[in-house]
């Protein structure tokens, strides 16, 4: 007969007996064993998380520096994301007897979808000295009731740190598309939370900051997973979302404020593209999000609409910008890719007219370049000039026109 050498109880009394060299241990303390295991390591690893030290740490001009190589314009959503950030990192380095705690102010952007949220967000990510992670809110509400749960949000996190909880707990999430959990209108049914009232709720535990249960795989696909306990009170969130038709409940709540207080009729003049600086906590409640989450948010930003100019800029500005990269393509292959000047023009004007935006700037440029990169290595030649007749060609034989239209 085996008995556990530390609980004592013999193999009849346990599912499983593990027998050692001198000894035996029974599932449960095995399990138990694991846990404490756990326990130890993370106690361990959170003394030896290593001081943010302020003096070393790049400053919000820095970070916003850093971010304008990669991304045009955009300059409010850049200052509030670079001083949320170091800020962030100034909780993270307060004494823990210190009278006045400073509160965490998580962000919330909102802003056309194509103007750069996703990117911000990236490259933001390259310079962090903390662990961070980008999710996205749709798979919460996928399908009503099959959506992942909301704590599933932090797996990423986790695997962005290797599982150490303790350098998760004062990490950065960026919640992508947080407007599809917003309320929309009654909820007819009494099983499926399609309204998103319920993520919401459980959204706002989470910025609230407690301890939640996160499934370090993630989904429910793995129901036997064990939960990793992690702390959210010191997780920056930054929340982004377009929103779409926001506009018209921010024209709404100017449009009386203009009755009410005889302000003159600027507003109504202003542009509707500009309408999104007016962006205010009540117009995302009228959209959908209950207060207790825009409590949470207390930082609220947009993202400008890009216009004919700042597409040019991001074809040529951007350390990585599509010019650069079509020019490094060829340069492998030791052509020379000269562009001639209305070429860039040409491919802005045909992502305005497809209502593409930035992101057409590159399928445009694949479409037109395809024929040149299939031949280039072959190429005798050491030099290619991109001319606007060529390119014209190259989209009305593709039917790029008929292809856009269809999405
Ligand atoms: P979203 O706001 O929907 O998250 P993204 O950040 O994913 O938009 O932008 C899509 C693509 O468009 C990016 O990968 C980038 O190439 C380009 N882009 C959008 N906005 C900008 C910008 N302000 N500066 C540079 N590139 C941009």
């Amino acid at each position: 007969m085996l008995y556990c050498s530390f609980c004592g109880r013999s193999e009849h009394e346990v599912e499983l007996m593990l027998p050692g060299m001198n000894g035996c241990i029974c599932n449960d303390c095995a399990e138990r064993a694991v846990e404490l295991t756990h326990e130890y390591l993370n106690k361990i690893a959170a003394s030896s998380l290593t001081d943010l030290d302020l003096d070393d740490l790049p400053k919000p001009q820095e970070i916003k520096e850093y971010l304008d190589q990669y991304v045009i314009g955009q300059d409010t959503a850049k200052r509030y994301l670079s001083v949320a950030v170091y800020n962030h990192y100034k909780r993270l380095n307060q004494r823990r007897d210190d009278d006045i705690e400073i509160e965490k102010s998580n962000i919330i952007i909102v802003g056309p979808t194509g103007t750069g949220k996703t990117l911000l967000a990236k490259t933001i990510a390259k310079m962090l000295k903390v662990p961070f992670a980008i999710v996205d809110a749709t798979v919460l509400t996928e399908a009503g009731y099959v959506g992942e749960d909301i704590e599933s949000l932090l797996t990423r996190l986790l695997a962005a740190c290797d599982y150490n909880v303790a350098e998760a707990e004062r990490g950065i999430v960026f919640i992508d598309e947080i407007d599809k959990i917003a309320r929309k209108g009654d909820n007819p049914s009494i099983t499926r939370d399609v309204s998103g009232e319920g993520v919401q709720q459980g959204l706002l535990k989470l910025l609230e900051g407690s301890v939640v249960n996160v499934p370090p795989q993630g989904g429910r696909k793995h129901p036997e997973q064990k939960m990793v306990p992690v702390n959210t009170k010191n997780i920056l969130f930054i929340c982004g979302g377009a929103f779409e038709g926001i506009e018209r409940k921010i024209a709404q709540r100017l449009n009386t404020h203009v009755v009410g207080f005889g302000a003159g009729n600027h507003v109504s003049k202003a542009d509707r593209d500009k309408l999104l600086h007016f962006v205010a906590p009540q117009d995302l409640r009228s959209y959908g999000l209950i207060p207790e989450i825009i409590g949470r948010l207390p930082i609220l930003t947009n993202l400008e609409p890009l216009d004919r100019d700042a597409l040019l800029r991001i074809l040529t500005e951007p350390k990585n910008a599509i010019v650069r990269q079509y020019k490094k393509l060829l340069e492998m292959d030791g052509v020379e890719l000269v562009i001639e000047d209305d070429v860039l023009g040409f491919i802005v004007d045909k992502s305005i007219e497809y209502k593409l935006g930035a992101r057409g700037l590159r399928s445009l440029f694949e479409t037109i370049m395809i024929d040149v990169m299939y031949q280039a290595p072959s190429l005798k030649s050491k030099r290619y000039v991109l001319t606007k007749e060529y390119a014209e060609r190259q989209l009305s034989e593709s039917n790029f026109d008929i292809l856009s239209a269809c999405n």
